[in-house]
């Protein structure tokens, strides 16, 4: 796909969010309460999302090992190892791309488990650098359904991230400002859901991969009014962009499970784009489509939508979920990524390739990697593996190829 102007536009809301970022700082985990922390009054930065940029430039080679050496077992995130040994060695992209010395410095640090207990370690390690105060959300974990208690348990946990940013910032939590941020996040989660929707037209004006760049505002800036303006734009150019392309039936349409290989993006982009076909949907880009925020009922409702992402679900639920998308959006063929370094967002290892299988009639691969240690990704192998499995869909649709 030709770069789309939402692209450019997104550079410069990227610069302008990274050099006017000014104290006080409180970091976040992505899907953590950033309402409550922007509406206290923070900027609010992620770690993950830096994880993910020390990925996408290939620089996470060069740092893991450092994080290794001090400590941090090669088997573990590596989003944490990239970042903590990027931090060690005094490095950031950030100076390259934006000019910063240092990623910026947090005044509160809060993370939350639902996703996994890796960012626990990760931003304690930097609450011990910094010397600064960390609150940790610890939900309960791998629900199938979501119960009243449950959220009541995360509720009283935000509390605690209220009072904590209260002190650290020496004023009260103003409740309309914290109505109207979870007002502009919900607003702007529906915005994102629209532009993933988009991919169910035939051809899809939007792959996995453009939304994995397109995703950012949704993760860094939710909340704000920037984001809001930013998927209104996205959504009206990629409708408009969907008008003007002919259908091709032959076209493979394909479901994308897990983490991205964050250094391997425009690589993998085109070879599906090669080989007609195009990764319309995945987990990953729609876990920030939160329906549940609702600014009548700020604490619950991120309660709520945080505890039931997908990553912290039951395998039945991830099912339903699953089998829902394809349908949604006519899959013909499904890629598990086993992630080495993530076991949290691999669905393949407890039977789910199968059982979608049985239910769904749809095909799936499985292929080996990671959203960073490079060393699990195997091009050559990873294109062959791909290569049969696309032939398999093309000769079931009945493709002359
Ligand atoms: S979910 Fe996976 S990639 Fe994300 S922080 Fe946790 S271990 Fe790392």
């Amino acid at each position: 796909m030709a770069q789309l102007e939402a692209q450019k536009k997104l550079k410069i809301i990227l610069e302008n969010y990274f050099v006017g970022m000014k104290a006080p700082v409180a970091w976040c985990t992505s899907a953590g309460p950033a309402e409550i922390l922007r509406a206290l009054g923070f900027e609010v930065y992620f770690p993950e999302n830096h994880g993910a940029m020390l990925g996408a430039t290939r620089l996470a080679g060069k740092y893991i090992p450092k994080a290794h050496r001090a400590g941090f077992s090669g088997e573990i995130c590596s989003y944490l190892t990239a970042d903590i040994g990027a931090w060690l060695m005094k490095e950031t992209p950030l100076t390259n791309a934006y000019g910063l010395k240092s990623i910026p410095k947090p005044d509160m640090i809060v993370f939350n488990t639902n996703q996994c207990r890796e960012v626990a370690e990760w931003f304690n390690f930097y609450g011990r650098e910094f010397n600064c105060p960390v609150v940790g959300i610890y939900p309960p974990r791998y629900l199938e359904d979501v119960s009243k208690s449950d959220i009541d348990n995360v509720v009283a946990q935000f509390k605690e991230v209220i009072s904590v940013g209260e002190n650290v910032l020496g004023k009260k939590l103003d409740p309309h400002e914290l109505e109207k941020v979870v007002a502009l996040s919900y607003e702007g989660t529906q915005l994102w859901k629209q532009v993933l929707d988009t991919a169910r037209k035939k051809p899809s004006p939007l792959s996995f991969f453009d939304g994995t760049i397109l995703m950012a505002p949704i993760v860094m800036l939710r909340g704000t009014k920037i984001c809001v303006d930013f998927y209104k734009e996205t959504l009206s150019e990629l409708e408009e962009l969907a008008k003007t392309q002919q259908e091709d039936s032959n076209q493979l349409r394909l479901y994308w499970e897990g983490m991205p290989i964050w250094g391997r993006l425009r690589s993998m982009a085109q070879f599906f784009n090669d080989n007609n076909s195009v990764v319309v949907a995945s987990t990953y880009c729609n876990s920030w489509i939160f329906d549940d925020f609702n600014p009548k009922n700020p604490l619950e409702s991120m309660a709520s939508a945080y505890t039931k992402i997908f990553i912290n679900r039951g395998e039945n639920t991830k099912l339903a979920y699953m089998e829902k998308m394809l349908n949604d959006f006519d899959i013909d063929g499904i890629i598990f990524h086993d992630a080495k370094t993530c076991f949290n967002n691999s669905n393949n290892r407890f039977g789910l390739p199968k059982r979608l299988k049985d239910s769904t009639r749809i095909d799936t691969l499985t292929i080996d990697g990671d959203l960073n240690d490079l060393r699990f990704f195997s091009d050559g192998q990873t294109q062959t593996k791909l290569e049969t499995f696309l032939e398999q869909l093309k000769s079931k649709k009945r493709i002359s190829v």
